[in-house]
């Protein structure tokens, strides 16, 4: 019999499952949780961008939990949050935030079914938690590996997990127009991204890390190419990142850059080590160093 060949996927699955996969973020989750606990001011970094029709509030949380963020879009009478924090003690400041902005939260959304977005949404278990059907999939597949984490911070609280059925395409936020669209394999299996075009305003999630090392396990051309579209919308003011603060739409071109060196330095490296030393070197002032210890897989 001969051994199944896994794909990239498959692997990524496998050694995450086997709690391999673990080191990018149990360190600086172990960190952070203790950093949050002792912290009286919000640990993470709240930004307000004023946008006509809605206002954008955009919660960063610490290097430690590598700048991930939820962005809570505010209309005249809702508010409608994009993803979840990866701690339970983030992710319980964004929902204390989003409380005293004094209006209801009508639904949050998953981005895409990676543990960084959504294990905070236990925080959020009385809004209603909604994706595509295709994220709903990714995130149905990964439960074992999103209970491993937890496991690993010690976060007992019940999974909070997103209904599919969200639709694709032109919809409303409390009569704002909103596009969702579906980016497939590039830096997850499935990524929804949200365009609110009387804003100017994208959030690409985790297609964006804003001044940020990018997760090195994506697929690069598509990834790019995602990238590129996002870079052709009309009137595009600001992009909301999944890591690092929201973004001119400069940092798109940034974003590519990177993307094309950090594929060229690990296919060109002997060995992760010195692929992580020369991206360190390049870009010494990025956030979300956690990540690169995700650069050994590509080995
Ligand atoms: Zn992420």
């Amino acid at each position: 019999m001969t051994k199944p060949i896994l794909n990239r996927r498959q692997l990524i699955t496998a050694a995450a499952s086997a709690g391999v996969i673990s080191t990018a973020f149990a360190t600086t989750g172990k960190v952070a949780q203790a950093a949050s606990h002792a912290a009286t001011p919000m640990a993470g970094m709240i930004t307000i961008h004023k946008l006509g029709a809605v206002t954008l509030h955009s919660y960063t949380a610490p290097e430690a939990s590598a700048l991930v963020n939820t962005h809570i879009i505010e209309t005249a009478n809702e508010l409608h949050i994009i993803d979840a924090q990866f701690l339970q003690s983030f992710a319980s400041e964004v929902r204390a935030y989003a409380d005293s902005l004094g209006k209801p939260i009508k639904q949050l959304y998953l981005s895409h079914a990676h543990p960084d977005h959504l294990l905070g949404a236990a925080q959020f278990a009385d809004v209603p938690f909604v994706t595509s059907d295709a994220v709903r999939a990714d995130a149905e597949a990964s439960t074992d590996m999103f209970e491993d984490r937890k496991a690993q911070f010690g976060d007992d609280t019940p999974l909070y997990m997103p209904e599919g059925g969200l639709g694709l395409g032109a919809t409303s936020w409390g009569g704002v127009a909103v596009e969702i669209a579906e980016i497939k394999d590039a830096e997850a299996a499935n990524t929804l991204t949200f365009h609110i075009p009387e804003a100017g305003l994208v959030i690409a999630q985790d297609l964006l890390y804003a001044n940020a090392h990018a997760f090195p396990l994506g697929n690069t051309p598509n990834w790019i190419a995602a990238l590129e579209g996002i870079r052709a919308t009309d009137d595009l003011r600001l992009v909301g990142a999944g890591h690092g603060l929201p973004a001119s739409p400069g940092a798109l071109d940034d974003a590519i850059a990177y993307l094309i060196f950090q594929n060229e330095v690990i296919t060109s490296s002997g060995d992760a080590e010195t692929a992580v030393a020369a991206l360190s070197e390049a870009y010494p002032g990025y956030g979300g160093a956690g990540l690169l210890n995700f650069v050994s897989y590509r080995y």
